[in-house]
């Protein structure tokens, strides 16, 4: 069957692997007129997004992009470290840190790889269910008609309305996030670890990758701002923006960020805590469309992944979409609106099992 996916971020791009593999026909919508994602910004893919990965073969070239994550160290506003919690790998895929261009490229040049097509600078606006399936209309006034529609269009998604007209929209959570990237040398190492510092008025966080490199964000508590003016911001001002929550405390913070260049994104945090519908007889949303997280667990591109996946053996093995989408939503929706609610509460617990030791293998057999 011939699948509409609008959105070539990590869950259209990985719902269409999946697709592939189940013997359907993807094509892939992307607004943006390239590959490519903000400047700046870093993403870990934990061990539950990994293991998705590797059930359709596609964990190679995140590998291959990345490095690995080993553990967490948190540091208290004296600088004193408080506790260090090494990430148990033991039999899982471990998690891997990358910036957010190099995963979307390594997954669509994987994918584009696989033979699956891919239209860049199609936005779609608007789509409309026939007795045949879907015709989606973009904002060139192109159009596309397939059997189904996956809406993997993210957070302020068109699909979501869609589905629903009274969808809800996203919450803001009270915070910006400052992502930044640096060659500097010099800087206080944390090599392969995430060193989590709580300063007297926000967090920062920092790993040092095996080149050297420092990739750090800081979550600042913050009011909420109209999309222009935020995406006004130069790098220069979200350096001074960041740097200013730091300000005299005791720790590097201010010192990474003072020695960061252009290349530094910011950005307000939102998240979905319940998207009251996921689908249509012709529609169903994945990924960020459907629940967008705070970052506080680092786990949005990992459930985005394991989403592509499950909704991947869904379409396989049962031949009527509604049905499909329907035991899709039904082994997805309770665990990403619990990673939803505790990472809100900025408490994702100390028993991460949950999240981590999550397996999916892609021989199992889903029926009606
Ligand atoms: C700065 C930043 C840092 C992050 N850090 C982490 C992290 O460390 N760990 C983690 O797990 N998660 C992190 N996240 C969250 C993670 O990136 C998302 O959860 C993940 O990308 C969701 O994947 P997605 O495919 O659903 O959405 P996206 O990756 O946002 O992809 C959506 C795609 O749809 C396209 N699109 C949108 N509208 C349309 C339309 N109308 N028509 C066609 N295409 C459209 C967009 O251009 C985009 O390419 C971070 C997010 C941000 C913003």
């Amino acid at each position: 069957m011939r699948v509409l996916v609008v959105g070539g971020g990590i869950a259209g791009t990985v719902t269409a692997m999946a697709l592939q593999r189940a013997g359907h026909e993807p094509v892939v919508f992307e607004a943006r007129p390239t590959g490519g994602a903000d400047a700046g910004a870093f993403l870990t893919v934990m061990h539950n997004g990994m293991d998705a990965l590797r059930a359709i073969g596609a964990d190679g070239p995140v590998v291959e992009s990345s490095f690995a994550a080993l553990g967490v160290e948190l540091v208290g506003p004296d600088g004193a470290t408080v506790s260090t919690r090494q990430f148990d790998t033991g039999g899982l895929a471990g998690p891997r840190t990358l910036t957010r261009a190099a995963c979307y490229r390594a997954l669509q040049t994987e994918a584009q790889r696989r033979g699956i097509a891919f239209e860049h600078g199609r936005r779609l606006v608007s789509a409309v269910s026939g007795e045949h399936g879907v015709t989606a209309t973009f904002a060139d006034g192109a159009t596309a008609s397939g059997a189904v529609l996956i809406g993997a269009d993210g957070l302020h998604s068109v699909v979501r309305k869609l589905i629903d007209p009274a969808a809800e929209s996203p919450r803001f959570t009270g915070l910006t996030v400052v992502y930044g990237y640096t060659r500097a040398r010099g800087l206080p190492a944390a090599p392969g670890v995430y060193r989590m510092i709580r300063g007297t008025r926000a967090a920062f966080g920092f790993t040092t990758a095996p080149d050297g490199a420092t990739f750090w964000f800081a979550r600042i508590p913050d009011v909420e701002r109209p999309r222009a003016e935020l995406a006004a911001v130069t790098p220069a001002g979200w350096r001074e923006f960041a740097g200013a929550a730091f300000a005299g405390d005791p720790l590097p913070c201010a010192e990474i960020i003072a020695a960061t260049g252009d290349e530094v994104y910011g950005g307000h945090s939102y998240d979905l805590p319940e998207t009251r519908r996921w689908s249509t007889s012709t529609m169903v949303l994945a990924g960020d469309s459907a629940h967008a997280a705070s970052p506080a667990a680092g786990q949005g591109a990992s459930m985005a992944l394991e989403d592509a996946v499950v909704l991947g053996i869904c379409l396989r093995d049962l031949p009527d979409p509604a049905a499909a989408f329907a035991a899709y939503e039904g082994r997805r929706r309770a665990r990403v609106e619990k990673l939803v609610a505790a990472s809100a509460g900025q408490d994702v617990g100390e028993d991460r099992g949950w999240l981590y030791e999550h397996h999916l293998d892609w021989d199992c057999r889903i029926t009606p």
